[in-house]
């Protein structure tokens, strides 16, 4: 406070020092998925952060990472349902004694984070007031950007060094030498959150900041980089030619995971008529977080929390289901990929016990389109139309469209043959050969819907607002004729 002059032209000149010797600092560093999955961990924050450095995604047990060859472990978050445990804190500190750096981000909502940084005086608590502004330990005279950043609040006369404080002085990020490591605490919304990460905020002073911390362990580009990876969890068992894979964790979820897995999958085989393609989905790995999965094909990783599970097991039919049929469409996804794997859900958990909701989803969906197409001519399935005088909808409502007219149309074709899925499934499979000069698209689509049915269903499609040709198509000529 004594030195406001000579501040600005100090700042100047250690951050331009700063910002040269942190350019040649070499990161490699992990992004920790085993605690909570994210596709922000999964390769963004790196794209945001540290996009000419190695980051590599560890989805299984972190304290049996490789570190020899790595210098930063940013932990971004941890899913409510899951804790460090005594060896990932160990695994942590004698990771700092050797000189890496660990980046810990959470807020004030983010027990397993707060639990962990308790090991070091620390903990989230309460909302900041923004603007928010870098110290001198940071320099520079960038702009923090950030929305609902909580406080971190430290214990006195700890080691913790503030790097950047709210409008009343709370500190939102700090740092603290822990042996020849660098310990970072920041407030998780300084830091980006887009799955497509275009959201990079305060990259100027955050990768510098990353950079010098990770400078106090050497890694070599010679060496070789630790095997991570979606299959590398800790624990990999085979089910009835299924392998599970899975960290110490989600462990205690295995039992309840396979199980639901079996009801699953024969109810899927059932509904689609044809098993799944050869190498398709044959891996399954447990994701921890409550928020979604995916489908790489052979490979399909769910949220083992999905809507509470264990304890409910509804919501996880329908998301399994969902992550299976995309995997169970392949080798050519659907027009309406997305609608039909939760519609697939839908009907799977009504064969296993819940009609009633699997209903109910139905019916909610289906309501998306009609309350903006009530008589479903107006818009295709992807809520384009050409009718004049029609209103033109934006993303939003496009997407209303697609969902609930897709629904729509699998109502009616399983209202005109109970057997539709299946037999659809089946043409699918006979006439769509695995390679094709073209995208399946909608006329291949309705093709294989009238294939399927034993009519015509090209007019069907054009009176109810989707165009569609049965000349383009290269399957129209195994339609049955004269019907
Ligand atoms: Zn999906």
């Amino acid at each position: 406070m004594w030195l406001p002059k000579l501040i600005p032209s100090l700042f100047l000149c250690l951050s331009g020092l700063f910002a040269q010797s942190a350019e040649n600092v070499r990161v490699h560093g992990i992004a920790d998925l085993s605690h909570e999955f994210s596709f922000y961990a999964d390769g963004r924050f790196r794209s945001q952060y540290l996009p000419d450095q190695v980051v590599l995604s560890n989805w299984g047990n972190l304290y049996d990472l490789d570190t020899e060859n790595i210098n930063l472990i940013a932990l971004l978050g941890c899913d409510g349902n899951v804790r460090y445990n005594a060896r990932d804190v160990a695994f942590l500190k004698k990771f700092l004694r050797q000189g890496g750096c660990v980046l810990i981000a959470g807020n004030a909502g983010t027990k397993g984070q707060n639990l962990l940084l308790s090991e070091f005086g620390a903990r989230f608590e309460g909302k900041a007031v923004p603007p928010f502004f870098l110290t001198s330990a940071v320099g520079g005279s960038s702009a923090v950007a950030g929305n609902n950043v909580s406080v971190l609040v430290l214990k006195p006369g700890g080691k913790w060094e503030t790097l950047v404080q709210d409008s009343a002085q709370a500190t939102v990020m700090a740092r603290r030498k822990e042996g020849k490591g660098t310990l970072i605490a920041v407030a998780r919304n300084l830091l980006g959150n887009n799955p497509d990460g275009k959201d990079a905020l305060n990259r100027e002073w955050v990768t510098p900041v990353l950079k010098e911390a990770a400078s106090g362990k050497e890694v070599s580009g010679e060496k070789p980089l630790p095997a991570v990876g979606s299959t590398r969890m800790g624990n990999s068992k085979v089910v009835d030619g299924v392998t599970f894979h899975y960290s110490d964790y989600l462990a205690p979820y295995f039992q309840d995971m396979i199980k639901i897995e079996a009801q699953c999958r024969p109810a899927m085989e059932k509904r689609l008529g044809v098993p799944l393609s050869q190498g398709m989905g044959n891996q399954v790995g447990l994701l921890a977080t409550g928020g979604g999965g995916f489908s790489a094909g052979g490979y399909v990783g769910l949220a083992v929390f999905w809507e509470n599970f264990p304890k409910e097991k509804k919501g996880m039919i329908e998301f399994l289901c969902h992550e299976f049929t995309h995997s169970w469409v392949l080798p050519h996804p659907e027009v309406w990929n997305e609608p039909i794997a939760t519609y697939v859900g839908d009907v799977v958990m009504g064969d296993l016990g819940y009609p009633e909701e699997g209903k109910r989803r139905i019916e909610n969906t289906i309501r998306r389109a009609s309350t903006l197409d009530p008589d479903m001519t107006v818009y295709d399935i992807y809520g384009n139309t050409e009718r004049p005088g029609a209103v033109r909808l934006d993303g939003g409502r496009k997407n209303e469209i697609h969902w609930g007219k897709s629904f729509w149309v699998f109502e009616q074709l399983r209202g005109m043959d109970p057997e539709f899925l299946s037999k659809y499934f089946r043409a699918k499979r006979k006439y769509v050969p695995a390679r094709m000069d073209h995208r399946y698209n909608m006329d291949d689509t309705v093709a294989v819907i009238s294939i399927a049915l034993g009519k015509d269903m090209f007019p069907w499609f054009n009176e109810h607002g989707m165009p569609v040709d049965r000349e383009k198509t290269p399957f129209s000529r195994h339609i049955p004729s004269g019907k």
